[in-house]
């Protein structure tokens, strides 16, 4: 079980993804807030079968699963609809994330999660580690990831908090304005440091 837990946030396209597969590289176990979210969700849980009582089979796909597009546009407009659903689902979340956590067998675990200052999920991690790079660099790199338009990612990015609020909750920053070999010179440096964290933790 891994005691020491830290918490892997940042903007769209600040390298989230990237960080994290770099520890998973140095063999850290880590856990996917967004792959979570979609677990609470599975064909047959109990939070589908909730959503689906409430919103009606048309929030599911013919072959049963939650059909998240249907869903996204009944909840868009209806600011009640989406408390409801993010009632339903948050503590669903952060108890997966946590028994993940707890599962986990590396020394300390990685919990990503993009939305971690925004939905104040701070108290669930040791130490928040935060990726950062400009907000340009943010656009072009999702912009080359996705093929989305700018003004989808410019959305994103304005209903996440501001790098200056983000900065406010780190431990730990990862500048990521560099290329991929700073990044990774970055992601061992800190991996020492959390070795070192965990082991003085676990042996309190
Ligand atoms: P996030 O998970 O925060 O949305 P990603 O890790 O997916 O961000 O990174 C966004 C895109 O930018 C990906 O295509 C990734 O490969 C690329 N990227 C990440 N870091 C760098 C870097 N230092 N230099 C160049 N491209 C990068």
């Amino acid at each position: 079980m891994s005691e020491f837990v830290v918490g892997l946030t940042g903007g769209i396209g600040s390298g989230k993804s990237s960080v994290a597969s770099l520890f998973a590289d140095l063999g850290i176990d880590v856990i996917d807030a967004d792959v979570v979210a979609r677990e609470v969700v599975a064909k047959g849980s109990d939070a589908l079968a909730k959503i689906t009582a409430h919103f009606g089979s048309e929030v599911l796909t013919p072959e049963g699963e939650l059909d998240r597009k249907a869903l996204r546009e009944i909840v868009f407009s209806q600011s009640e609809a989406k408390q409801w659903l993010n009632n339903l689902l948050h503590p669903r979340i952060r108890e997966g994330m946590v028994e993940q956590a707890k599962a986990a067998t590396s020394p300390y675990c990685i919990i990503e999660i993009p939305l971690l200052v925004e939905n104040k999920l701070q108290h669930l991690v040791d130490k928040i580690l935060v990726v950062d790079c400009q907000e340009k660099q943010q656009l072009t790199r999702t912009q080359s990831r996705d093929q989305a338009h700018e003004a989808q990612i410019k959305n994103i990015m304005k209903s996440q908090c501001s790098r200056q609020e983000r900065l406010r909750y780190a431990d730990d920053i990862i500048d990521n304005s560099g290329d991929f070999d700073a990044l990774k010179a970055n992601v061992q440096q800190l991996h020492q440091g959390y070795l070192l964290q965990s082991h003085d933790k676990s042996s309190k």
